[in-house]
């Protein structure tokens, strides 16, 4: 054997079996539509992160300026 075979890789979102060559620009995965689709999953996953209540901390802090500035300077 004397030609470099390319090491081949499933796409982890359809399974397909392509070589890791430069054919294939989105590798790991076979094709541009599958990259999306994961990255589509990830982002919505991680959505989930930001979408949470702001910690305890900062809700306290907002709440006491509220509070404060009116009773304050009457
Ligand atoms: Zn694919």
């Amino acid at each position: 054997m004397s030609e470099t075979v390319p090491p081949e890789v499933d796409c982890p979102q359809c399974g397909h079996t392509i070589p890791w060559s430069e054919d294939y620009p989105h590798r790991p995965f076979c094709s541009e539509r599958c990259r999306a689709i994961d990255f589509g999953a990830w982002a919505t996953e991680s959505y989930r992160i930001p979408a949470e209540p702001a910690s305890p901390e900062e809700l306290e802090e907002a709440e006491e300026e509220e509070d404060e500035s009116p009773r304050h300077y009457l």
